[in-house]
C-alpha cells in the first residue's frame, strides 16, 4: 500500500508558463535535491521552509540548466507528511521535463496519479474525504464547487462522519454491554432505547444522503445539450448566457460543426453546455459527422434546451428536433420574439405536447430571467435550493462514492432496527451495527482497502 521510496514529478499544468514547480517527496527527497541544485552562497544545513536561490545542473554533466528556488518542507510538515523538496525553475515545458529527468537520474521514482495526495493520506495529513476535495477544488467548476470543495478540505464531512462514528460507537458499546445481561433480565427500557437510537441515526444518514442531488449540481455541473435546426440562434444563445463571445455566431447555416462543450453558470448552477451543429439531415461528410456527434450529445446530457425560430415557420427539421429529444428532460425555447411571429408559442405547445416554450430573444435578451428560472426549477425540482436550506451540519455531499457509503450504512441501520423489532438476538443486532460504523468509515478511510484508494486516487493527475 505505502513504497517509502522517493517520488518526483511536475507539480505545474504541462504547457510553458511563468513559474514550473518541480515536486520531491519522500526519504531521499533532501539528498536529492540537492544534488542537482548549487546554492548562490552556501548553507549547510538548510532550514526547512525556506527559499533558496541557486543553478539547476545535471550532475551528470555538469552543465547549468537554469537558475531558480529550492525549497525544503521537512517531515512532518509538508504536504505528504514526508520530507518533501520542490524546485521553482522557469516554465518552459521542455526544460521543466528536462529537470525532471535529471531529478529521476538521481535515484527519483517518477509519481503515480494522486500519489502525493495518497501519501498524505497514508500518512494522516488528511482524511480520505479531505483528498477527494483536494481533486474537488481544483477542478471546481463554480463559486458553490468550490465553497462545497473548501468546506470539506477543511473537514465538515469529516466531522460529520466522526460525530455519527461516535454516536455509533457509544450504540453499540450499550448494546454489547446488554449482551452480558442474561435475555430475560434487559429491561426493556434498553430495547427502547436502542431502537430510538437506531431511527434518529438512520434519520440522520438519511437526509446527508439526500443532499446528494444538489451537492453533485455542483460539483459536476449538468450536462445540458442546446439543440436546433441551424440558424435558430444556438450560438447566439450560447454566447448570452455565457456573455462572452466564446462560441462564433454566423447567419450561414452549419458552421458550428463541432460539438463545442464549455461551463456556463446560471443562477448558480454550472451547466456543461453542448452546443450543437443543427439537428439536420445533411449530405456535407463533415457536418453529418457534427451532426451525428449531437445527437449522441442529447442522448448524453441530463437536460435539454431545444431551440425554434419563431420567425420562419416550424418545419421537417424542426421536426427532427422535437423527435430526438421527445424522451428528454427539455426546455423549449421559441427564439427571435423581437422578430414578428411566424410560430405562435401554442403551435409549437402543440408539437412538443409538453411544457409552453420560454419566448426568447438571444438578440436582446428577452426571455432569459424566465430561461433560468426554467433550468433551475428542472435541476432541483420544488425544493429550491438555497445554502439556508441545508441539513443541520451543513454538510453536503457531492461523490456518488459518499452517497453509497451512506446509503450502506442506511440499510445495515435498518437491517438492525428490523432485528430488534423481530426479537433477534443481540449480538447479531450488534452486527449490523458494525457494519453500519464500517461504511460510515470508509467515507472518511477509517475503513479502507485498496479497492477504495485505486477509485479515489485514479482521478488525480500526476504531480498532485
Ligand atoms: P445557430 O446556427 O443556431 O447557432 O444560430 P446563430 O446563433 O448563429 O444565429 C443565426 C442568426 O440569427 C444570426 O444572424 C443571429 O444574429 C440571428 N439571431 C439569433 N438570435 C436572434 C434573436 O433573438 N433575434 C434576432 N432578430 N436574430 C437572432
Amino acid at each position: 500500500m505505502y513504497d517509502h521510496d522517493t517520488i518526483a514529478a511536475i507539480a505545474t499544468p504541462p504547457g510553458n508558463g511563468g513559474v514550473a514547480i518541480i515536486r520531491v517527496s519522500g526519504p531521499q527527497a533532501e539528498t536529492t535535491a540537492r544534488k542537482i541544485f548549487v546554492l548562490s552562497a552556501s548553507q549547510d544545513p538548510l532550514l526547512s521552509h525556506h527559499f533558496y536561490f541557486g543553478r539547476v545542473t545535471d550532475p551528470l554533466t555538469g552543465s547549468s540548466l537554469d537558475q531558480g528556488l529550492l525549497v525544503l518542507m521537512r517531515a512532518p510538515h509538508s504536504y505528504t507528511g514526508e520530507d518533501v523538496a520542490e524546485v521553482h525553475c522557469h516554465g518552459g515545458s521542455f526544460l521543466s521535463r528536462r529537470i525532471l529527468e535529471v531529478v529521476l537520474s538521481q535515484g527519483a521514482r517518477l509519481a503515480l496519479p494522486g500519489e502525493f495526495t495518497k501519501r498524505a493520506f497514508l500518512n494522516n495529513r488528511l482524511d480520505l474525504s479531505q483528498a477527494e476535495a483536494v481533486l474537488d477544488l481544483i477542478q471546481a467548476k463554480s463559486e458553490q464547487g468550490m465553497q462545497l470543495a473548501w468546506e470539506q478540505l477543511s473537514g465538515r464531512l469529516s466531522d460529520v462522519c466522526t460525530a455519527i462514528r461516535e454516536r455509533l460507537l457509544g450504540l453499540i458499546a450499550y448494546v454489547e454491554a446488554c449482551l452480558d445481561f442474561p435475555e430475560e433480565d434487559i429491561p426493556a427500557r434498553a430495547q427502547d432505547e436502542i431502537q430510538e437510537e437506531i431511527v434518529m441515526l438512520t434519520r440522520e444518514i438519511s437526509s446527508l444522503s439526500a443532499t446528494f442531488s444538489q451537492g453533485r449540481v455542483y460539483r459536476e455541473g449538468i450536462r445540458t445539450a442546446l439543440v436546433g435546426k441551424p440558424n435558430v440562434g444556438k450560438s447566439s444563445l450560447l454566447n448570452l448566457l455565457s456573455g462572452t463571445e466564446r462560441a462564433i455566431v454566423t447567419s450561414i447555416p452549419g458552421t458550428t460543426r463541432d460539438v463545442l462543450e464549455e461551463t456556463i453558470i446560471v443562477d448558480g448552477i454550472p451547466l456543461v453546455i453542448w452546443d450543437t451543429a443543427g439537428l439536420r439531415h445533411t449530405t456535407d461528410e463533415i457536418e453529418r459527422i457534427g451532426v451525428e456527434r449531437a445527437k449522441a450529445g442529447v442522448q448524453a446530457a441530463e437536460l435539454v434546451v431545444a431551440i425554434f425560430d419563431a420567425s420562419r415557420p416550424l418545419d421537417g427539421e424542426d421536426d427532427i428536433v422535437i423527435k430526438t429529444v421527445s424522451q428528454k428532460k427539455t426546455i423549449p425555447v421559441l427564439n427571435k420574439v423581437d422578430l414578428p411571429l411566424i410560430v405562435q408559442p401554442t403551435d409549437l405547445e402543440q408539437r412538443l405536447s409538453g411544457a409552453p416554450p420560454v419566448l426568447l430573444s438571444a438578440q436582446d435578451g428577452t426571455g432569459l430571467g424566465e430561461l433560468s428560472k426554467r433550468i433551475k426549477h428542472l435541476t432541483f425540482g420544488d425544493t429550491p435550493f438555497s445554502r439556508d436550506q441545508r441539513e443541520p451540519s451543513g454538510a453536503l455531499i457531492a461523490r456518488v462514492r459518499h452517497r453509497d457509503a451512506l446509503i450502506k450504512a442506511e440499510q445495515s441501520l435498518t437491517q438492525a432496527r428490523a432485528s430488534l423489532d423481530g426479537g433477534v438476538p443481540l449480538d447479531l443486532v450488534a452486527v449490523d451495527l458494525r457494519a453500519a460504523l464500517d461504511h460510515i468509515g470508509e467515507i472518511t478511510g477509517h475503513v479502507t482497502s485498496e479497492d477504495i484508494l485505486d477509485r479515489v486516487f485514479r482521478d488525480f493527475c500526476i504531480g498532485k
